[in-house]
């Protein structure tokens, strides 16, 4: 290739430039540049005009060579108007395609400094335009960021709608999806009726409105877009039935009892030494407990903190069975429970639970070592400098700091005991056998109602049968649980109307009521059961508006959020 054709590729403007000299330094790279057209139009009268008046040079930055910022000195020239009619006496040549009047960046660099600010907010797009050889500051990132134009949208005939947090508990705003592309169309400065409805006063056309179930949004559309079908969220509903249903449960005392008997079961099968579960008795005795908080956690115990953290992936691993059977799309799981979409497919995949297996841990060279510390420690010895001088006496050719690190973890797990002599062949604390029971929480037993039957494990089974011989009220509860599921998942439009009227009926406060708010929306609800829509990508919108928000380090503006949100 040659050099004319090179910098043809390379330069800005090169049909009004010629390329003079290049030159380096520390600073980078420089280019001479001329402006090489023969007459140029005045700007006032645009008439041309060949008289250069003044020759000068502006110096620009554009685009760095392979990181190495690059400097343009443009020699530029002022013409004369000689035109009789024109009020200008002179004017400055501009350099359209090149850079701006009286700007400082070429046309080029500014747009990628501009773009990696919509992407990933001021600072941090600073440091990567840095790093490239596009110095910036953080605020010259957000005024470009600030000079975007929102692209004309095409107002959708299918609309999303929902409310996201602006700030915690505060301040809510609103979200507007097109639900053919599910790209964001528009964020609303409150998350009011009013605000909605002058939106889709301004934008007609929109034919469908999916949203959740608050009653703002309901009122913003019926006044913005009477003629709209309203769509009530199906996850939405999903989660309102799961809420009555632990609320229902959480009074059934028998069912509870039932809970109880089946976790101090399910503890003594699988530990065989009945000497050491004398907990599952209490249990049995104490019918409160078996429903344990997830407050427990302050216990320094990792082996608790372990429990509870499967505690909550197993009610999570629940959660998308039931939804999924409920009929929600894989993605949708992912988008709502904000978890990634290959954990759903792996929860769905299993066949049961999935365990996590534990980290796998790189040889120490402290292992071998391991136990005799573990009974020092025991023994009282607790100074890490002084425990690694032991091993070395021993052979031990490991750093103090690992020693030190080991005390230190030690020090959580098993805080010394001053008084302890253990023997020699007693094992240390942290060697116990991992338990594998899950305590029945109320959450996981409204899930289990929620799933498909013919889903449980026979275990499952075995403890519902139980629940329902129990609670005849419980038995109610199952079975309107269950066909509330199916009728989402089979989007039984016929059976709204039979359902709604046997929860009514059942004595169930919590069903009765949530019947009685899905009256007050019942055609929302219908056309829930009706049209396949749902919110499921306006929640993943969300999601990634938070991802955006966080990466402002919420020092940007609602204005500035929403073109980042918008436009990139
Ligand atoms: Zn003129």
């Amino acid at each position: 290739m040659s050099v004319v054709s090179l910098t043809t590729l390379l330069l800005p403007g090169p049909s009004c430039l010629h390329l003079t000299r290049i030159s380096t330094s520390d600073a980078g790279i420089s280019l001479d540049l001329t402006a090489t057209r023969g007459a140029v139009a005045c700007p006032s009268c645009s008439v041309e005009s060949e008289h250069v008046h003044t020759l000068y040079q502006r110096t620009v930055a554009d685009l760095p060579w392979a990181g190495v910022p690059v400097t343009l000195h443009l020699h530029v020239r002022r013409f004369v108007c000689r035109h009789p009619a024109c009020p200008r006496a002179t004017f400055s040549e501009p350099l359209p395609e090149v850079v701006a009047p009286s700007a400082r960046r070429s046309l080029r660099l500014a747009n990628e400094q501009r773009q990696l600010g919509l992407q990933s907010g001021g600072e941090m797009a600073a440091r990567i335009a840095t790093r490239q050889g596009m110095p910036v500051s953080p605020a010259t990132i957000l005024r470009l960021v600030r000079r975007t134009r929102v692209a004309e949208r095409v107002t959708p005939t299918l609309l999303g709608v929902d409310e996201w947090a602006y700030r915690k508990r505060l301040d809510f705003k609103t979200i507007l999806v097109d639900l053919r592309t599910n790209r964001p169309l528009e964020l609303l400065p409150d998350a009011s009726a009013t605000t909605l409805a002058s939106w889709l006063q301004d934008h007609p056309g929109v034919e469908v409105i999916a949203r959740d179930r608050a009653g703002t949004f309901a009122e913003g559309s019926r006044q913005g877009a009477p003629n709209a079908v309203q769509v009530a969220d199906r996850f939405h509903l999903m989660q309102n039935l799961r809420a009555a249903i632990e609320e229902v449960l959480k009074q059934m005392v028998e069912v509870r009892q039932v809970a109880a008997e089946a976790l101090a079961e399910q503890t003594k099968s699988l530990q065989p030494s009945a000497a050491t579960t004398t907990s599952g008795n209490d249990e049995v005795a104490n019918p409160p407990l078996p429903l344990p908080d997830l407050q427990r956690a302050r216990d320094p115990d990792r082996k608790r903190v372990q429990e509870q953290r499967r505690a909550l992936r197993l009610a999570r691993y629940e959660q998308v069975l039931a939804l999924h059977q409920a009929g929600a799309l894989q993605q949708e799981i992912a988008e709502r429970m904000q978890i990634t979409r290959a954990t759903v497919s792996r929860y769905l995949k299993s066949t049961g639970f999935p365990e996590r297996t534990p980290y796998p841990r790189l040889e120490s060279k402290l292992d071998p070592y391991t136990t005799y510390l573990s009974e020092r420690w025991a023994a009282g010895e607790t100074n890490g400098r002084q425990l690694w001088q032991e091993l070395q006496n021993q052979g031990f050719r490991g750093s103090l700091m690992s020693v030190m690190r080991w005390a230190a973890r030690q020090q959580l797990l098993s805080p010394p005991d001053p008084s302890s002599r253990r023997g020699r062949n007693q094992p240390a604390r942290q060697a116990q056998p991992e338990q594998a029971v899950a305590p029945l929480r109320t959450r996981r037993v409204a899930w289990w109602l929620m799933r498909r039957p013919d889903t449980l494990t026979p275990g499952h089974q075995a403890v519902l049968a139980r629940m329902e011989q129990a609670s005849p009220a419980f038995e109610k509860l199952y079975r309107l649980s269950v066909q509330f599921t199916e009728m989402l998942r089979k989007r039984q439009v016929e059976q709204l109307r039979p359902w709604l009227e046997a929860a009514q009926a059942s004595d169930l406060k919590e069903l009765t009521s949530l019947a009685e708010g899905i009256e007050r929306d019942y055609d929302a609800v219908e056309a829930a059961l009706r049209l396949p829509y749902s919110t499921g990508p306006v929640e993943g919108n969300i999601n990634r508006l938070k991802l955006i928000k966080r990466s402002g380090y919420g020092r940007a503006g609602f204005d500035l959020l929403r073109l980042r949100v918008l436009e990139s």
